[in-house]
């Protein structure tokens, strides 16, 4: 597609060191606010991505270091953020969402699915065993967005 036509876009990829979830965060959060969201909704977009990042970072890669890529796209009246691995995937999506299930119980709650469905409008889940796992959210601004021409 002729990347005028593209909604504005960012793409990202870094390896899955937990030092770049913070970093995936911020960057992701700093590209939204190009849009009208409210602070709290920037918030939530923020809780999001870092559980989207994370899992792909613990849970993805496993026992390695592997590429996150997260890209993020301001569509008319939604804000798209996709996070992908290539790691060891999801078997049961449905169950992995259930609140409080988790592979992980000594360490983990189960509830970074929760955030991510709980704050964004949108989530979709696509994985894969032995592939991987993209996790695909959209969220609008409450307020409509009223983005200006620059
Ligand atoms: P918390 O997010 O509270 O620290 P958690 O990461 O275990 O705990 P969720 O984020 O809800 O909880 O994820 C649920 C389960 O789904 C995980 O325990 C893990 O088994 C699986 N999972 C989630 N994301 C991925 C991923 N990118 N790759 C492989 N498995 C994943
Ligand atoms: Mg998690």
């Amino acid at each position: 597609m002729d990347v005028m036509l593209e909604p504005n876009n960012v793409r990202m990829e870094f390896p899955s060191r937990p030092e770049n979830v913070a970093f995936a965060r911020t960057a992701v959060a700093m590209f939204a606010a190009q849009m009208d969201f409210t602070l709290d909704e920037i918030d939530e977009i923020k809780i999001a991505t870092s559980e989207a990042v994370s899992n792909a970072v613990i849970h993805g890669y496993k026992d390695r270091v592997g590429i996150v890529k997260v890209t993020v796209a301001l569509y008319d009246d939604y804000l798209e953020i996709r996070v992908e691995d290539e790691g060891v995937g999801i078997e049961d999506i449905q169950r992995a969402m259930e609140p409080a299930f988790t592979t992980d119980p000594t360490q983990r709650m189960g509830l970074g699915m929760v955030f991510m469905k709980e704050y964004m409008d949108k989530l979709d889940i696509r994985s894969e065993v032995n592939k991987g796992t993209e996790v695909i959210m959209q969220k609008s601004p409450s307020a409509g967005n009223r983005e200006t021409a620059e």
